[in-house]
């Protein structure tokens, strides 16, 4: 056997010193009681990632469980907004607790810690990452399930996340207007670099339901998404039109209001998983 030079990427796979790969997972607050961690995903801002998490965890609250939602878009936290969270979150020394909408959700993110809301978060990638990490390690969640709000993209900052936070898998949001294909296959490398299991994709505005007759109009095209997650055997969990009374929800922080039934599918795969 060659002299050992500690690169364990270049010597023989019997060398006896060779090291295990080192794991960068984190455990959350010895106090916090989180039974599943699902990351919520896409390609770039501005997706409907927020939109997407947001309807998950109303409509999971809404079956009886109990529900976080960890805000890793640090750059562009828009989740207390969509809840209606304007206050400051309370801490120890020790912990953090997280805010609690009016229905019950539970939510960390950079807002609720800024004094205020609209600063802008101009830390670079490794501060980012620090500050999620304590949103895993740091906060008492009491959760059955804890959605995580993903930066945007498939690079560093996205990837930190996933090395830190134990992901029981990732959905992906796509919208017809990206280059979807992409998107997923970047997306799909990144979880299987990670072995994190992709539970399905979602395609956010995919359509413009006519007020009128109903009549589905594709603005960006059809088929692509469901094209895309062909090639990677994954199935296409739901299509959510572009509806403005969505947005209108979340601009007057008011989600928990939510009519549409658009990801109840999604919500019974998690369930059942
Ligand atoms: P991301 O988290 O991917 O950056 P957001 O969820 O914040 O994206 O969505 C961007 C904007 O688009 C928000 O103003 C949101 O309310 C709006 N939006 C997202 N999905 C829809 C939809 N299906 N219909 C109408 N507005 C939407």
């Amino acid at each position: 056997m060659s002299e050992c030079n500690n690169n364990c990427a270049s010597c023989g796979e019997n060398c006896d010193a060779r090291t295990a790969p080192q794991s960068f997972l984190k455990e959350h607050h010895p106090d916090a009681v989180v039974r599943r961690v699902y990351g919520v995903v896409s390609g770039k801002g501005g997706v409907g990632k927020s939109m997407v998490t947001s309807q998950l965890a109303v409509l999971l609250h809404r079956h009886g469980y109990a529900v976080g939602i960890l805000d890793a878009d640090v750059t562009g936290p828009s989740i207390p907004q969509a809840f209606g969270i304007h206050e400051q979150a309370v801490g120890t020394e020790h912990a953090l607790l997280p805010c609690m909408s009016e229905g019950g959700v539970q939510v960390m993110s950079i807002n609720v810690l800024l004094s205020d809301e609209t600063d802008p978060v101009i830390w670079r990638g490794p501060v980012i990452g620090g500050v999620v990490q304590q949103f895993w390690t740091d906060v008492i969640w009491d959760v059955d399930f804890l959605l995580v709000d993903m930066p945007p993209g498939t690079g560093d900052v996205a990837l930190n996340v996933f090395q830190q936070i134990p992901l029981d898998g990732i959905i992906i949001v796509t919208s017809p207007q990206e280059l979807v294909s992409m998107v997923v296959e970047k997306a799909v490398k990144m979880a299987e670099r990670m072995e994190v299991p992709i539970v399905g994709l979602v395609e956010n505005m995919s359509y413009v339901a006519c007020p009128d007759c109903g009549k589905k109009i594709y603005l960006f095209g059809e088929g692509k998404t469901e094209e895309a997650a062909k090639r990677h055997d994954l199935p296409v969990l739901a299509q959510m039109p572009i509806d403005p009374a969505l947005a209108k929800l979340v601009d007057e922080g008011r989600i928990e209001n939510l009519q549409s039934d658009a990801l109840e599918g999604v919500v019974d795969v998690l369930v059942s998983r």
